[in-house]
């Protein structure tokens, strides 16, 4: 007998191990059930009993049943009923998700989840008689009917009148032609397809029909085009010569590749360094290797431009996986890639989990970015999934950025499967933009009340005005409140936690989410005795008024020229992104303000000004990454100015002109950055030189989740004892409520633990968090590696 493990698709904590089902007789042999086409494998979805009633599962794993396995008595295990779909994945994303759910803390189904194609799996759903049905996915592929010529179709002559069959012939005479093409130029054609079919002159076929993301480009259509051309070459854009510094790091990523043992290249080359070359390139030797590439891009940077640069090398080999698309596009992508065509994944995170097979290298542009990290179950991380991965089937890791993380920094000095190759000038040879930082305080203290300072002014003016264009930032990650003294700049911190304090309007008092310290609002600033202490935070929209008011203001500027504002508003429908940056790139003279989103990926040739509006705000959010945050955002944002001839200029605003991450990215001195960074958070214990879990408890019942996270705080510090009497290196931070501590009606606390770099964190919290009561009211979910603390 065969016993299949089998994941419940149930996401309940209770239900999280593999149940053990018997595989039925014959049942691998596809030759079960109602549906014949499926038979039970690793990777397919099933139906199961389950006690009175039944499930849908997926088979991670078959294995011989041992007479002597502990706790398996053949005689009471159940068999599967039969198999409802083909393999989604194969026994190395098996492995993948139960990784996953032990190293996240996440419902195994939540991880099985990740590998299952866009658009759902079968159901059970419950018909109007209270019995079960199984429901198949809404999404799936779908058929174009194509006519095609029959044997009869030379020399075949319609009757005079059959004005439709004649049509018909003389369309099949220059070749196929789909149904719904024949349709909408003459009509129905039913009948007179009828008639042709039944003479032998027109075969009429089903062919598969991929659906096509937007802006996907001339290639979108992979099966289409090769069923049409019989498989197209792709063919080959320009290939520049590459630069020493990219010969170098193409010249890594190749040693890595040879070694096979899951190397990691970190590819630190500045803006316009030509790190998408580098990726080109490796690619291309990759698959001369008969193996395939994963391409990792932040979905903000995933644009038709992004995805053309792959496509103009690779053609119909590249699929392209996104949220943005439809779920049956994304479907049809899957299926693409599933089919073994697509040689070549682009897409955002989850890309890493599409079928494809036999990935020799996964490469992750722009990896400091935060949203590599998923936010809800299963919360991994993308970095180091793809490490987990490369380290399993022998491929390699390339990590690029301008601003690589603190982490991947410290492990490319402290792991020798990691390493580093720089790329310190941009490919075209034009020099980075100067720097400029303007202390607002100072404006302030000279009578300014604008959020513009002069110099901004000055400089839009002068740029504008001679038709060119301008970037402004403004820093919108400053969500939580914070005090600012706008005389000296000094911004309320914790004693013990090196964060801003957040400040709550009710109570006016001041407060800190690592640890709960609270303290009422000074009245004035107990740094220089001003009374100006603001508060922080202003919308875009705002922003934008008093933009328009200042380039009406200013002479040879004026009012008409236009203002294109990008943020999470302005960006909502399918394409806005795209076309909110066409209009920026056809315009003259223009301005971009735009939040985050804008620090990216933004290549036009004629923007000569950057500004950013408030550096701040992100640095004064409570969290220990605030620091990193805005030295990478401004050397990213800084990156969109003087990217060809013209020479470019950057101007950052702050009322913190001395603090040293500012300091740090105007002058490029990265070193100088962690000289600071790193001592502060050894001493404080944050990564690199921690690792941390953040557990979360949330619910509408605030006394509720704050017990919930108190017993949390208790047992898991227990936990902790048990395991490490003398402490050495773990700690569990008392309960206290998150800096969001109130989100949409629920209330949010938090208790964080931590251990050295290398500690088994997810193997000492699995058994507790596997075991645990789940409590009425009260959610609980276990970040393990978080990439921010609010
Ligand atoms: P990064 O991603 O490092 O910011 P990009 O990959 O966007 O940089 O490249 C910046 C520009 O330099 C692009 O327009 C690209 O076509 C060009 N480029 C890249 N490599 C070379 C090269 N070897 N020679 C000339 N131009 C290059
Ligand atoms: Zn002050
Ligand atoms: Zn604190």
């Amino acid at each position: 007998m065969k016993l299949a493990s089998v994941i419940l698709d149930i996401p309940t904590q209770a239900l999280d191990a593999p149940y053990t089902y018997a595989v039925p007789e014959g049942g691998d042999v596809r030759t079960l059930g109602e549906d014949p086409e499926y038979g039970v494998e690793v990777g397919c979805a099933v139906l199961v009993p389950l006690g009175s009633t039944r499930a849908v599962g997926f088979v991670v794993g078959i294995r011989d049943c041992e007479s002597d396995e502990a706790g398996i008595d053949p005689a009471k295990i159940k068999p599967i009923i039969r198999a409802v779909s083909r393999p989604y994945f194969d026994e190395e994303g098996a492995a993948c998700a139960q990784w996953l759910a032990s190293r996240y803390l996440a419902p195994l189904s939540s991880c099985v989840r990740l590998f299952t194609p866009p658009g759902g799996v079968p159901r059970l759903v419950r018909n109007a008689h209270g019995g079960l049905r199984l429901e198949a996915p809404a999404v799936g592929e779908v058929d174009d009917r194509w006519v095609v010529p029959g044997p009869a179709l030379t020399g075949y002559a319609p009757r005079k009148n059959a004005f439709k069959q004649q049509a018909i012939v003389d369309a099949l005479r220059m070749g196929e032609i789909r149904v719904a093409e024949l349709s909408a130029q003459l009509g129905g054609v039913a009948s007179a397809l009828k008639a042709l079919q039944a003479k032998g002159v027109a075969v009429i076929e089903s062919r598969r029909r991929f659906r096509s993301p937007a802006g996907g480009g001339p290639a979108s259509h992979p099966g289409d085009r090769a069923a049409a051309s019989g498989g197209s070459r792709p063919q080959a854009s320009a290939r520049p010569e590459l630069t020493p510094g990219q010969a170098r790091a193409v010249g890594a990523i190749a040693d890595a590749c040879a070694a096979g043992d899951g190397r990691v290249v970190c590819v630190d080359g500045v803006t316009g360094s030509g790190k998408t070359e580098v990726y080109l390139r490796a690619i291309e030797a990759v698959l001369e290797n008969g193996r395939t590439a994963c391409v990792l891009v932040p979905e903000i940077s995933l644009t038709p431009q992004t995805v053309a640069r792959f496509r103009s090398r690779f053609g119909d080999l590249v699929a392209v996986m996104h949220s943005r698309m439809s779920a049956g596009e994304r479907y049809d992508q899957w299926d693409f890639i599933r089919s073994g065509a697509a040689r070549v994944v682009v897409g955002a995170r989850s890309a890493l989990f599409a079928p494809l097979r036999d990935k020799g290298i996964i490469i992750i542009d722009e990896e400091h970015e935060g949203s590599y990290k998923q936010d809800s179950a299963p919360r991994y991380h993308a970095r180091d999934v793809a490490v987990w991965m490369a380290a399993r089937s022998g491929a390699a890791v390339v990590l690029g950025s301008a601003t690589p993380s603190v982490e991947t920094l410290h492990a490319c000095a402290k792991n020798p499967l990691w390493s580093k190759v720089e790329l310190p000038e941009r490919a075209n040879g034009r020099p980075l933009p100067t720097v400029e930082v303007v202390d607002m305080a100072r404006e302030f203290g000279s009578g300014s009340r604008s959020m513009f300072s002069r110099s901004l002014a000055n400089a839009l003016q002068e740029e504008l005005s001679a038709g060119r264009k301008a970037v402004l930032l403004l820093n919108q990650r400053g969500f939580a409140k914070f005090l600012l003294c706008r005389d000296c700049g000094f911004v309320p911190e914790c004693p013990s936690c090196s964060t801003s304090l957040t400040f709550h309007e009710r109570g006016n008092f001041l407060m800190c989410h690592h640890c709960g310290y609270r303290v009422p609002s000074p009245p004035i600033c107990p740094e220089c005795g001003s009374p100006y202490l603001k508060r922080f935070g202003a919308g875009t929209q705002r922003v934008e008024d008093e933009l328009r008011a200042l380039l009406g203001s200013l002479p040879g500027v004026g009012e008409g020229v236009p203002v294109i504002r990008m943020d999470a508003d302005t960006t909502l429908g399918k394409g806005a992104h795209e076309r909110l940056l066409g209009q920026f790139a056809e315009a003259g003279a223009a301005v971009l303000l735009g939040t985050q989103m804008i620090a990216k990926g933004l290549d036009f040739d004629d923007v000569t000004l950057v500004g950013v509006i408030n550096a701040d705000t992100q640095l004064h959010l409570p969290d220990y990454r605030a620091g990193e945050r805005t030295f990478a955002l401004i050397e990213q944002v800084a990156g969109r100015a003087g990217r060809a001839e013209l020479p470019g200029r950057v101007l950052v605003q702050t009322y913190e002109a001395d603090n040293v991450a500012i300091r740090a990215a105007a002058s490029y001195d990265r070193a100088l950055f962690l000289r600071a960074e790193l001592p502060k958070r050894k001493m404080l214990g944050y990564p690199p030189y921690v690792r941390m879990a953040n557990v979360l408890a949330w619910g509408a019942d605030e006394p509720a989740v704050r017990a919930c996270a108190e017993k949390l705080h208790g047992d898991l510090l227990g936990l902790v004892r048990d395991f490490r009497p003398d402490g050495s290196g773990w700690s569990v931070l008392p309960a206290a409520p998150c800096v969001l501590a109130k989100l949409r009606g629920t209330y949010r606390w938090h208790v964080v633990v931590k251990c050295p770099p290398g500690g088994d964190l997810s193997g000492l919290m699995l058994p507790y968090f596997r075991s645990r009561k789940a409590q009425r009211g009260v959610n609980v979910a276990v970040d393990v590696d978080p990439v921010d603390l609010l």
